[in-house]
């Protein structure tokens, strides 16, 4: 175990750990590797590569390319992480804990659905059907509705017809003008066009309706009506209304957390260096908003050179951090764009639906005890039972966030997040303890 002070250790005891092998905790790898740095890389996933770079079940594990003094922990959950850099892991057989020097939390993100009224086996989030594709191949029977706002819902479509499922349409909340509105945005992103535009090529291809400034109005367990009387049947809906950062690891080590207006959900407050407010912990890609895979790769590069300018390792060659900055900024405005249009569509009517599934509490009960005059998660959480979960509050956080924010008040205090970051049973525990 090593503990102490980062600016004191010498260079070769340094150590340093990264939470999240995705294109922002790969950067970090290869520039450490690059410094001559070893380092512990854990990720959830037995395979680099992150949401982006998901692999089939049946690769081999495999650590980022590029990055030769990683030591990869596959298939392994970092539970939570303390104020004073200490990793909790479980690896299967054991749980394990370590301090390190520097802490680099790239955790990612993950989507989720606004209520609607019911709650039937037959929805997921788009994001499980990608996910379910890309790394288990299974290609979903009977026709499928893509539903919810943004680019996400193309590309998920489009992969989904490549593999041979049927696309019953796609449903977009997005009207193409906010696509165009845009444009301006996407400079130092053109990848991001290229994609969008392969995905309409491939839906055309399929024949698959795409619709664009439309909603689900109604979402019943074989089908919908869009908000233009429109009925669609489906076997499987993935819905994707939103995206949120995953923040717990950073919540547990007790970083400072601010309400993101655009986004609408709580994140860890950063500076232009991914530095936190708890010295050596620094957070970055999805985890300090959602900005994309360029993004993503980007916060690495900069929160590593930021790392070792403070520990006075010199860096490797050829890497500006400032430029990098600058670039990390620009490439953010684009996400930052695209989700301030994506959460201006958002509409939360019905007071029947579940604002937390886990406890299926009625969005009803939350506006009222919003009206009480309630701001924080956690009163609320006391109150209505939102967030006691077995999710946590991971889904129904950036929900009863919107509710807050819809009566033109801001979500004073996110969700306290307790120890573990991941549930874990207590047989598992007591077994692995
Ligand atoms: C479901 C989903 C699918 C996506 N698909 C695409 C796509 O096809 N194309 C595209 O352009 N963008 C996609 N995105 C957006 C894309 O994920 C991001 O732009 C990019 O991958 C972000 O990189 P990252 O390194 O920040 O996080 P990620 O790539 O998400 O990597 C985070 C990694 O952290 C690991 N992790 C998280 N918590 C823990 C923990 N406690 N312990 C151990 N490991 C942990 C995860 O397993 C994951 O591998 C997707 C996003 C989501 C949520």
């Amino acid at each position: 175990m090593t503990t102490g002070n980062p600016m004191a250790a010498p260079a070769a005891e340094r150590h340093a750990a990264i939470v999240g092998a995705g294109p922002a905790g790969s950067a970090v790898s290869e520039i450490l590797s690059k410094a001559g740095i070893a380092h512990d890389l854990f990720d959830e996933q037995p395979r680099a590569g992150g949401n982006i770079g998901r692999r089939r079940f049946d690769a081999p594990p495999q650590a980022p390319e590029g990055a030769p003094l990683c030591r990869y922990h596959a298939s392994t959950r970092v539970l939570s992480a303390s104020p004073e850099r200490e990793l909790t892991w479980d690896d299967g057989d054991a749980i394990h804990r370590q301090t390190y020097d520097a802490v680099f939390l790239c955790a990612g993100a993950y989507d989720g659905m606004l209520p609607r009224e019911g709650r039937f086996d037959t929805w997921c989030a788009a994001g499980s059907l990608q996910a379910l594709l890309k790394g288990q191949g299974i290609v979903p029977e009977g026709p499928v509705l893509i539903a919810g706002a943004g680019p996400f819902l193309h590309i998920v479509a489009a992969d989904l017809a490549r593999a041979g499922a049927k696309v019953a349409a796609v449903v977009d909340a997005l009207p193409r003008l906010a696509y165009v509105n845009l444009l301006p945005y996407a400079l130092p992103v053109l990848g991001n066009i290229g994609i969008m535009r392969d995905a309409q090529r491939v839906l055309r291809g399929s024949g698959v309706p795409v619709q664009f400034g439309r909603r689900v109005a109604t979402l019943a367990r074989d089908h919908a009506v869009t908000d233009r009387g429109e009925r669609i049947d489906f076997a499987i809906a993935g819905i994707s209304d939103w995206f949120a950062p995953q923040t717990q690891l950073a919540r547990s080590a007790g970083c400072a957390q601010e309400w993101s207006d655009t986004g609408r959900y709580f994140i860890t407050s950063v500076d232009d260096a991914y530095r936190t407010d708890r010295e050596g912990i620094y957070v970055l890609g999805e985890g300090a908003g959602v900005r994309g895979g360029p993004h993503a790769r980007l916060s690495g590069l900069v929160a590593s050179l930021a790392w070792l300018e403070a520990v006075g390792h010199p860096a490797p060659p050829g890497h500006d951090r400032h430029a990098l900055e600058r670039q990390a900024r620009d490439v953010a405005a684009f996400g930052q764009a695209l989700e301030a249009a994506m959460t201006k569509r958002d509409v939360i009517a019905s007071g029947e639906a579940w604002a937390c599934a886990c406890e299926r509490v009625p969005v009803a009960a939350v506006r009222d005890a919003i009206d009480q005059g309630l701001e924080d998660l956690s009163s609320l959480k006391i109150v209505t039972r939102c967030g006691m979960g077995s999710c946590q509050g991971r889904y129904c956080e950036p929900v009863v966030g919107r509710l807050i924010a819809e009566r033109h008040r801001t979500p004073r205090a996110p969700l306290t997040q307790k120890v573990l970051a991941r549930p874990l049973d207590v047989g598992e525990l007591i077994r692995r303890g």
